[in-house]
């Protein structure tokens, strides 16, 4: 069996009511979608998490790394990584060339389901569970909010109705402003929800930990990125200066990343994006490593049904850590916000149901891509 192509597809939506986290307002919505194809006829769908950064993602894939896996062995995907990551690795460890990587990753394990007749799940060692909690994100910066931030206890109301037992908000928006949202979200919600905060790295340390005492006191689940990710120390000082859990990964890549973060105690956490850590192949050997230092993993997700599938087949196959009887159970990212192509690239079953989506049953990644739907938003 050989690959025989590799065709990215670069997407984006306008979106109605543009939302900002504490770095940028998003007008729209993008998504790098990787397809593989072989000469057996099986072909297979990969994710890059990319946001706008796509056309040097395409370049990357179309021109650096297509002619390099073309030929191959689809089923050799540890082989493929190796020579893929160590083409660029003097240049490119970390951010859109992992991206890259992910994506055509991602697609191959979707191939090798395929050709095993099996749920990647089950590649990847079997299902501890057979539905994953997932926990609803949203409460971002919208005017409407800014006008009236009561319009955050609706949407977190509405989260809660649906049946989420976790809900994730936005901060990094001032001091002031974020203890006020959290107050206003927490009592709106009660306090049996599970509620996280998001920062995405807008506080130096001193702030992090001002905003962090607070949070102590509205039983904040956890609080994630409150630092940038290059200040590893950062992260140990919020950590040791507050009892609420520190998360943080997803601007992180590959097993020698984590190794740092991990290594170093800088999270409770950790949250690798399997479409850009290296994909499941690298998230794989990321999920040891956490094992190995006792911490919980909690991939982040972002994009369209075939991040969401991966990510479930992962989380499935994720034990506990540490294990007990207790455990807090790895949760599955559900992103909320508007996304017209997340909601109809992909033909499966997705959506959660009282606060958990079911894993797919059906080989590879277990969904359906409608190619004629993804027409309507291609960007070439
Ligand atoms: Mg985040």
């Amino acid at each position: 069996m050989k690959i025989t192509d590799i065709t990215s597809h670069p997407l984006r939506c306008k979106i109605d009511q543009s939302f900002a986290y504490s770095q940028k307002w998003l007008e729209h919505r993008s998504a790098l979608l990787v397809k593989v194809e072989t000469d057996e006829g099986v072909s297979g769908w990969g994710e890059c998490f990319c946001h706008d950064a796509w056309p040097a993602l395409v370049a990357l894939i179309d021109r650096v790394y297509k002619p390099l896996v073309i030929g191959q062995d689809p089923l050799a995907r540890e082989v493929i990584w190796s020579l893929l990551y160590n083409w660029t690795r003097d240049y490119g460890q970390k951010g859109l060339t992992t991206a890259a990587i992910s994506g055509i990753d991602i697609a191959l394990w979707d191939i090798a389901g395929k050709v095993a007749g099996l749920p990647v799940s089950k590649l990847l060692g079997g299902n501890f569970t057979s539905r994953v909690e997932a926990y609803a994100t949203g409460l971002y910066l919208t005017q409407r909010a800014i006008e009236d931030p009561m319009a955050l206890q609706e949407e977190a109301v509405a989260y809660a109705e649906e049946g989420f037992k976790g809900i994730k908000m936005k901060v990094g928006f001032g001091l002031a402003a974020d203890v006020r949202n959290v107050k206003l979200v927490r009592q709106a919600v009660g306090d049996s929800i599970k509620l996280m905060v998001d920062a995405n790295h807008a506080y130096p340390p001193s702030v992090s930990i001002r905003l962090a005492q607070h949070l102590e006191h509205l039983g904040v689940f956890w609080f994630e990125e409150p630092v940038i990710p290059e200040d590893l120390d950062g992260y140990c000082e919020v950590r040791q200066a507050t009892t609420v859990p520190i998360a943080g990964g997803e601007a992180e890549f590959t097993r020698y990343g984590f190794l740092q973060l991990l290594s170093r105690r800088c999270v409770d956490v950790v949250q690798p994006d399997l479409c850009i850590c290296g994909g499941i192949s690298e998230a794989k050997k990321i999920a040891a490593l956490a094992s190995a230092f006792g911490t919980q993993l909690v991939p982040h997700v972002w994009g369209t049904g075939i991040a969401i599938a991966a990510a479930l087949h992962f989380i499935a196959s994720l034990s506990s850590e540490p294990p007990s009887l207790n455990s807090e159970p790895s949760m599955l990212e559900l992103d909320r916000t508007e996304n017209a192509i997340r909601d109809g690239s992909s033909v499966g079953q997705l959506a959660a149901v009282d606060g958990y989506v079911a894993v797919p049953k059906g080989p590879g990644l277990g969904i359906d891509i409608d190619e004629t739907f993804l027409e309507k938003y291609k960007v070439f």
